[in-house]
């Protein structure tokens, strides 16, 4: 009687490892390694056992552990694969290249793409008429929400008095430099790059207005974004050369308004968003933030007054002659400097809060509304 056979293992094909590899993406880039030309070699022995040779950008990546494990995890599921075994390379400076070929095609460097005539990307400049006042905070925690819903989004931190982007998403990398082009570190599924990240040890330095501007360029066209859904620029206070700068580099740019109901408060801030009627910039509406203290009877302090951030709306609307709405009142709350200090936005820490909630609307109002085509060409040519 003959014994019954177990078959004899069948070694994976080079092509079902390479559709493998084809699902990971590269953590900075997020796109398919294959796509990449990061995928040096795969080898596949007749046990079963894959070596994948892989070549990083930038020999220092700090994504290098998170990309073998992806490279491992994916090739690992592919049938018949015993051992995966992933070797790292460096790429070369023609394959970095070539790779920022692959990513801009032939865009002139310099070039931003957020001011080209076909940018999908809707871009909103957050400004205030005086610091304090909570825009870095409704800044990151509006990215964060609308990561969370699905978006691309990235954050320009260009408060150079404040820089307070970074500890507020987490982000403790440093952006990467792959032929010219500046990867931006990643947190809660937000792109961000911040003034603070190109100063050495966080020193206060004296921006002025052309070494700033130059700075918001480099940040506009230098940065890989990808395809973003939204940019959120966080400007610094006050009715600077910066906010002129944005209209020049971004003519498409919107102004988002944050402000508090103080009166003093209201006033710089409507000081603020008439910069838009000397840019031609449209203003997306107004946050008020610290509307009031919700007390444990449920009633409501307010601290700062009421009011400031309608009569800002109101007053905006009159100056531009358009529909200036009031986006959303945010409480004080302790959980919105909690989750500002822990690194992780109230919106994911706490999504329950009456903060979250206000935050979250805003967003929503942001994410619904459609790429406005106003001082767009449409591309029509004349009928005949
Ligand atoms: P700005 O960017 O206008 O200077 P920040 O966002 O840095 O303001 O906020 C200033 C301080 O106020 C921070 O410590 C922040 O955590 C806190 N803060 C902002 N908004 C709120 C809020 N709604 N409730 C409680 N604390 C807040």
């Amino acid at each position: 009687m003959s014994q019954p056979v177990t078959p004899a293992p069948v070694a994976p094909a080079e092509d079902a490892v390479r559709a493998a590899l084809a699902t990971v993406d590269d953590p900075e880039i997020r796109k398919p390694i294959t796509d990449l030309g990061m995928v040096e070699s795969v080898t596949v022995g007749a046990d079963g056992a894959v070596r994948v040779g892989v070549l990083l950008t930038v020999a220092g990546c700090p994504m290098k552990a998170e990309l073998s494990r992806g490279v491992t995890e994916a090739v690992s599921r592919v049938p018949g694969v015993t051992a995966v075994d992933v070797h790292l390379g460096v790429m070369s400076d023609a394959q970095r290249s070539e790779l920022r070929t692959t990513l801009r095609g032939d865009a002139p460097a310099n070039e931003i793409p957020f001011a080209q005539p076909g940018s999908r990307t809707r871009v909103y400049a957050v400004a205030s008429g005086k610091g304090g006042v909570g825009k870095s905070s409704v800044t990151v925690n509006l990215a964060a929400a609308l990561a969370q819903k699905g978006l691309s989004v990235g954050v320009v931190d260009a408060d150079i008095y404040g820089f307070s982007v970074p500890r507020m998403l987490g982000v403790t990398g440093k952006p990467t430099q792959v032929d010219q082009m500046i990867m931006p570190p990643i947190a809660h599924d937000v792109k961000v790059i911040s003034i603070g990240m190109f100063t050495p040890g966080n020193t206060a330095v004296v921006w002025r207005g052309p070494m700033l501007h130059r700075a918001l360029q480099q940040f506009l066209a230098d940065v890989f974004w990808g395809d973003l859904d939204v940019l959120l620029m966080d400007l610094p206070p006050g009715t600077g050369d910066i906010a002129i700068s944005v209209a020049q580099l971004v003519p498409s740019a919107e102004l988002l308004v944050v402000t508090t109901p103080q009166l003093a408060a209201r006033e710089v801030a409507e000081r603020a968003g008439s910069i838009a009627l000397q840019t031609h910039q449209q203003i997306v509406g107004v946050v008020e933030n610290m509307s009031w203290l919700e007390l444990p009877d449920g009633s409501r302090m307010e601290l700062f007054g009421s009011g400031g951030g309608q009569a800002v709306a109101d007053s905006l609307a009159a100056s531009t002659g358009t529909r200036v709405p009031l986006l959303g009142q945010i409480p004080i709350d302790q959980t919105v400097r909690e989750g500002g200090d822990a690194g992780t936005p109230v919106v994911l820490s706490d999504p329950d809060s009456p903060a979250s909630t206000a935050l979250r609307g805003v967003a929503d109002a942001l994410a619904a509304r459609q790429r406005s085509l106003v001082g767009k060409s449409l591309g029509l040519t004349p009928a005949r």
